[in-house]
């Protein structure tokens, strides 16, 4: 007795942003976080990673980050940011640095507007150099569906699946990255159910149809599906002909991709191929473009390949069609330059991509100091032994703004304690439904841990910034975006609702067939794609498979981690066990492993030791290790992104991660510490198991 609840919303890297249910108590503590049983995505239930975090380590202040430290030692807000100032501003009236030599790293730890956009103000002010926060996730795919249909933020709106007739989802596995969407959303669609993916998720057991082509070998598989389409006469030759640009050059290669030919390529049998085809050619259609299948070495081109099905088919403009990759916040009418620059000058250089960020971080000529807030890049980046040793250098000045001690903290000269999302104000756009969320304060941040909003209005006073956009209050900036987004509500009105969908009605995705192109059209051919050094179609590409005893490594989501969430929350760890591989069962024989057993995968540029698992959901030719893990925390101090040289996708500077490959080979030993001490080519004399 005596609780009273709060409703708000979960801001993670996820495409539910749950409603969520704060019950306190009466002196204000929080008795525990659950899912909102009114809201139309959680329906009363957060997923099993969110239960335990948000009730354990964000509720837990030993576990929290409660204070400024400098150079580990506890300090108050004024020293710890004086003494950043004393610093930054050297670098600043340094002749030989500047502010280009200052790096700003910065994600998705929260996924809210303010928490996630405001710092840009202090940074662009500043001068710093961003990282390019996408080209650690999903860029390429942002590239190539710019090039298509010029947007790749006005998805479909999810509520359209009541109208149609299939839904194919290519690349994405929501049973672990969308949990609610996978059992409420997708189970109750009315339409046949396709998925395409590599290994044998809970998604694709629940589908109608599973396809599993070989990593990489996506754009093929979609120029096959588009073959079938056109010789049935499925395509529709009214949209080709007005809607779009570039068919008549696309369609004898599309002509020339039967089957057969798929089959040979993909490992998608033809049949299935045939039967994918003629149910999502039977309009109206949906299409979810997941964000797994563009991390490979040609992910720019899958995507652009993968995507354009919906133009041949004539899956656009129609009730029950469209394609999805995200839904941005302006959908919501989120004035983003507003929240993110407010008219400041800005400074800022040219980005660089977090392939480079080891490179840069090496280099005292380029980097003087990094700024990593919402990120943990020491655990989530490629390069991982070589960034790690370059955040270590004497003269570089780190800061790290965060939750919790992490991987990257340790690493930081001062860190920052962040208030979580339970304990301020902001906005939520769910990047899957069109709908605007209210993030409201349950309870007060623990210690002097502070929200990102008011770290950066202090970072600003101390650098002595003066303009009054650096120091607007979370509650006029939230007053500002709901003004500028027409939608007639107050903050106050959101957060008793929780949840509102922007338009009462379903969106019909390019209604008009007006597509924010140069031309207007779907550009199937792009001159701004060739102009920047792309063909002007895509192509029907497959990867060479690996070769020399070598496995393709896939690490994607899993259901205990949300990127680099979670990695410290102690009532996950015997859920998720010790760190996997999971093969094949002969691939597993061939290389005499069994289940249990340790084994070493070794890239180009590190080894690590994981225990093997077996199973037939995952294809021959593959090793899959989930990501997510914190290297602080292994016994090997170091994760799997310790085998990711940073190969640059090809476009957008974005990762290539899902193209790394790896030997793996059984051990009887303790490994060494292979992270710290790469070992020359360790492909050099690997037996072949094929
Ligand atoms: S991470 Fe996703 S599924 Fe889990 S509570 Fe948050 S929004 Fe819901």
């Amino acid at each position: 007795m005596g609780d009273r609840t709060v409703l708000t919303t979960c801001p993670r890297d996820c495409y539910d942003a749950c409603g969520i249910e704060v019950a306190l108590r009466a002196d204000g503590a929080i008795r525990h976080v659950r899912g909102d049983p009114n809201h139309p995505v959680s329906r009363g239930r957060l997923c099993a990673k969110c239960t335990a975090a948000y009730n354990g380590v964000f509720l837990d202040p030993r576990a929290r980050l409660t204070t400024p430290l400098i150079a580990g030692r506890a300090a108050t807000w004024d020293e710890a940011l004086g003494h950043i100032a004393r610093r930054l501003t050297a670098i600043l009236d340094d002749p030989a640095a500047g502010s280009h030599t200052i790096l700003n790293a910065h994600y998705t730890g929260t996924d809210a507007a303010l928490g996630y956009g405001f710092g840009q103000r202090f940074m662009r002010t500043l001068g710093a150099r961003e990282v390019d926060p996408d080209t650690i996730c999903n860029k390429a795919g942002h590239v190539a569906l710019e090039y298509l249909y010029g947007t790749s933020e006005d998805g479909f709106d999810p509520r359209t699946a009541a109208d149609a007739r299939c839904i194919m989802v290519w690349g994405a596995n929501p049973s672990t990255s969308a949990p609610h969407q996978h059992e409420h959303w997708l189970s109750e669609a009315p339409g046949a159910v396709i998925v395409v993916d590599p290994i044998r998720t809970e998604t694709a057991l629940t589908a109608d149809l599973h396809l599993q082509p070989f990593p990489g070998s996506d754009a093929a598989l979609a120029f096959a599906l588009g073959h079938v389409i056109v010789r049935d006469h499925l395509h529709d030759v009214e949209l080709l002909a007005r809607h779009t640009i570039g068919w008549p050059d696309l369609e004898p290669i599309v002509s020339r991709c039967t089957p057969q030919w798929g089959e040979e390529t993909t490992g998608v049998p033809a049949p299935d191929i045939e039967q994918a085809a003629h149910l999502y050619g039977a309009r109206p259609s949906l299409l979810w473009l997941g964000q797994g299948f563009q991390r490979q070495p040609r992910g720019g081109n899958a995507i652009r390949a993968v995507a354009q099905l919906a133009a041949i088919s004539g899956n656009l403009g129609r009730p029950g069609a469209g394609v999805l990759y995200l839904n941005g916040s302006d959908s919501r009418g989120i004035d983003w330059d507003y929240l993110t620059a407010a008219g400041l000058p800005d400074h800022s250089p040219a980005p660089i991509s977090h392939m480079d960020l080891a490179d840069w971080l090496e280099d005292p000529a380029r980097t003087r100091a990094l700024i990593a807030w919402n990120i943990n890049p020491a655990a989530s980046n490629p390069q991982q032994a070589r960034l790690r040793r370059a955040l270590a250098r004497p003269d570089l000045f780190t800061v790290a703004i965060d939750l919790f001690p992490t991987d990257t903290t340790d690493l930081a000269d001062v860190v920052l304690p962040a208030a979580s999302f339970l304990e301020c104000d902001d906005l939520v756009t769910s990047y899957f439904d069109i709908t605007l969320s209210a993030q409201v304060k349950a309870a007060e941040p623990p210690g002097d841990a502070l929200p990102n909003t008011e770290i950066f209005r202090r970072l600003a006073s101390a650098m002595g910034m003066t303009a009054p956009a650096l120091h607007e209050s979370d509650r006029e900036v939230i007053d500002r975006l709901l003004q500028r987004a027409h939608l007639n509500l107050s903050f106050e009105d959101l957060a008793r609702r929780g949840t509102v969908q922007v338009t009462p009605e379903p969106a019909v995705q390019f209604a008009d067939l007006r597509f924010p192109t140069p031309s207007g059209h779907v550009e199937l051919a792009s001159e701004q794609a060739h102009a920047d050094g792309h063909p002007r179609i895509p192509e029907p590409h497959a990867d060479p498979r690996p070769c020399g005893g070598r496995l393709r490594l896939l690490t994607p989501a899993s259901r205990w981690f949300l990127n680099a969430s979670f990695s410290n929350e102690p009532r996950l760890e015997r859920r998720r066990g010790p760190a996997t591989v999971t093969l094949h069962p002969r691939d597993a024989r061939d290389r005499g492993l069994t289940a249990g057993d340790s084994a070493v995968l070794r890239s180009e540029i590190g080894e690590i030791t994981l225990t093997v698992a077996l199973s037939a959901d995952v294809p021959r030719g593959v090793a899959l290790a989930p990501k997510g893990r914190w290297p602080r925390l292994e016994p090997q101090g170091a994760n799997v992104n310790v085998l990711n040289p940073g190969i640059a996708a090809d476009m957008g500077a974005s990762t290539s991660v899902h193209g790394v490959e790896v030997t793996v080979t059984a051990v009887s030993a303790p490994p060494p510490a292979i992270s710290r001490a790469p070992d020359g080519d360790p492909r050099a004399g690997t037996p072949d198991a094929a």
